[in-house]
């Protein structure tokens, strides 16, 4: 048995009544979103959009690093988007902890040292929120056109705030 089988049968499934095969690929919703990869976040289902609607770009924290911002670039430019929400969310582990706290956690759980491995942590969250927005709409191929905003997801209600 393979360490994948249950997924890979669930996909059989999928597959066999899957009806998605003549889509192009751009977001029909003309939405970009940046949120974190953490599991209780649903981020079509939260917005109502369904598939085909939305690029989504998913890290640890939600936030706008440089691989975000090429990917918010082709969605903008090639891919139909017009309004990009940047969304971290509430009790997120990136808020929690230090990057030293983060490394050490990591090392004790891998049994080495893991000092050398960045994270983006976050000490203050809306201050965040308020630079990656701020570096979406300075983005110089991201026109004044785009909608960007900031909002927090809190995971205990399922509302979604606008924060900037
Ligand atoms: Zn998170």
């Amino acid at each position: 048995m393979g360490d994948f089988d249950d997924l890979l049968a669930a996909n059989a499934e999928y597959a066999a009544r899957f009806t998605g095969g003549d889509f192009d690929g751009v977001a029909h919703a003309g939405v970009a979103i940046v949120t974190c990869m953490d599991s209780r976040i649903e981020p079509l289902r939260m917005l109502g959009l369904r598939y085909g609607d939305a690029k989504i770009f998913r890290n640890p924290g939600g936030r706008v690093t440089e691989a975000a911002l090429e990917a918010l670039v082709l969605g903008v430019h090639l891919l139909g988007v017009e309004r990009i929400l940047v969304i971290p969310h509430t009790k997120c582990a990136m808020t929690q902890s230090t990057e030293q706290e983060l490394q050490d956690r990591v090392g004790e759980s891998a049994g080495l040292d893991a000092s050398w491995q960045h994270f983006h942590v976050i000490d203050d969250q809306l201050a965040t929120l308020e630079e990656d927005v701020a570096r979406v709409r300075s983005h110089p191929l991201v026109p004044e056109t785009v909608a960007v905003g900031g909002f927090v997801y809190d995971v205990d209600t399922g509302r979604l705030s606008q924060h900037c």
